[in-house]
Order: structure tokens, then C-alpha cells, then sequence
């Protein structure tokens, strides 16, 4: 940033980074940790995501601006130290502009499980597409780490096992989900939680698992996420925030112009 320019987000955007944060907690797939971001419309660069802070307790003043180095944009304040998974995704994939990063429960047993994968096996979760890849940090780092990707380094390391996939497992830790906004990557961290609970309902009854087909994934996809706004409006609902046009949907965008500075 040089001279007077101003850090600044659309407060539409503002307002779904806060929501995320607030309906990802509420939904239990952040507690006290795990955090959410959005890269900027306009300076594509760079991204937004709160200072150190609970997800639950985040509010507009506490999103903070990022390069992709993960070098803070003007600010000094104390930022989460995993903050590089969302710099070399932005910076690996150009498709996507919302990214999670959570310890959701019952996804932390398909980072451990040997011979066992996440799989799409219910019709809300063909996002999955087929197995999830899996990063494994010892192979970066040998053993002993504190498993946190808490470096440029480690996160494009993450960032290639992510590949052009929906999602990541991270081994011994947790789920790094992308979307192609804030609000799919919401419904997509969500709804793998549910679908790992499902299919662990399912090993237990029989080793015989019947998954969704490539097909079945790419159709139920198609259809499901353009319902997402469906679901955001009800979480939203349960979090007391008003429902809103998705402000990185471009056939809504226009109208919302109007520009808050978040972090002042
Ligand atoms: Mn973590």
C-alpha cells in the first residue's frame, strides 16, 4: 500500500466474512480456534480475515488485510499464526475466494484412520468428488513439529496437497476447505462434517459402503450449490443477522458499492 490509500471492503463482504465467522461457531465447527477469509475483490493479493480473535467473537473492526506473503497490510495488530493457509491458496488458486480452516470434529478421525478416506455419501456432499487428499506434515517437516502451519513454507506445501480439490485433510489436526466464495466455503466446511459423521454411521453398521458414483457427485453438485443461499439465510437467521444477496455472486453485486473501512 503506498501514500493515502485507504485499506477498504465492500460492507457486504465485511458483513459475510463477520457472519461466517459467527456461523461457523454456531454450527460447532470452529470453537475457540479455526478462523475464515475472503480474498479482496479488488485487490486480488491480498485477503481478509480477523486479528487473533475467537471466531464468535469477531466483528467488522477486527478484519485485518493480508498479502500473500501473509505479511499484515498496514496494520500491527496480533493475526492468527496459521494465516499462511489462506496466503498460498489464494496464491495456488486463482479460483477461489473464500477459504476455512477448522479442527471440526468428526473430520479429525479421517486424518489418522489408516486405509480409511473421506467419501462423498450423501447427496448434500457431492462437493467431495471422490477421496479428500490428505497433507501429512512430517513430510515437510520430519517429526516433532507442533503440526500448525505457521509458515509460507508450510502452507504452499498445504496448499499443493489441496490441488484443485474442494478440501484438504490435515493429518493429526484438522480440514482446510476452499470455495468460490465465503459463503460456499461455509456450506462446504459444514456439511463435511456431517457427511464424516454419516459415513462413520455407515463403517459402523457394514465395511460394505456404498458411495456416491463420479456422476452422482458432479449432478447432486451441480444442483445443491445453487441452493446454498438457502441454507446461509437460515444459519444466518439462527446468529440474529438479517439475510442479504451474496456479495461475491456477480449477478448481485451491483448496488453494492459502497465501501467501510473495517479495520478503523
Ligand atoms: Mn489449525
Amino acid at each position: 500500500m503506498t501514500g493515502r490509500e485507504r485499506l477498504m471492503l465492500t460492507a457486504a463482504l465485511a458483513g459475510d466474512l463477520v457472519d461466517a465467522n459467527h456461523i461457523l461457531f454456531d454450527r460447532g465447527i470452529v470453537d475457540g480456534f479455526g478462523h475464515v477469509s475472503a480474498r479482496d475483490p479488488d485487490h486480488k493479493d491480498r485477503f481478509w480475515i480477523s486479528r487473533n480473535l475467537a471466531p464468535g467473537m469477531v466483528t467488522a473492526e477486527d478484519l485485518m488485510c493480508f498479502d500473500l506473503d501473509g505479511n499484515a497490510v498496514d496494520d500491527d495488530r496480533t493475526s492468527y499464526l496459521e494465516r499462511y493457509i489462506h496466503a498460498e491458496i489464494y496464491r495456488a488458486r486463482r479460483d477461489v475466494h473464500g477459504v476455512v480452516h477448522n479442527h471440526s470434529p468428526s473430520v479429525i478421525p479421517f486424518t489418522v484412520a489408516k486405509g480409511v478416506s473421506l467419501r462423498p455419501v450423501c447427496h448434500m456432499c457431492g462437493f467431495l468428488r471422490k477421496e479428500a487428499p490428505l497433507f501429512e506434515i512430517r513430510e515437510c517437516v520430519g517429526d516433532g513439529s507442533n503440526l500448525l502451519i505457521s509458515d509460507s513454507r508450510l502452507g504452499a506445501a498445504l496448499a499443493k496437497s489441496l490441488g484443485e480439490e474442494p478440501l484438504v485433510l490435515m493429518r493429526g489436526h484438522g480440514i482446510t476447505v476452499a470455495g468460490a466464495n465465503v459463503r460456499q466455503a461455509v456450506f462446504r466446511s459444514i456439511y463435511a462434517e456431517l457427511n464424516a459423521k454419516i459415513q462413520m454411521q455407515a463403517m459402523a453398521l457394514s465395511p460394505d459402503v456404498v458411495y456416491l458414483s463420479q456422476a452422482e457427485t458432479d449432478n447432486a453438485n451441480a444442483t445443491i450449490d445453487s441452493q446454498l443461499d438457502r441454507a446461509w439465510n437460515l444459519w444466518k437467521q439462527q446468529v440474529g443477522a438479517p439475510a442479504r444477496p451474496n456479495p461475491q455472486n456477480r449477478s448481485t453485486e451491483i448496488g453494492d458499492r459502497q465501501r467501510v473501512d473495517p479495520a478503523r
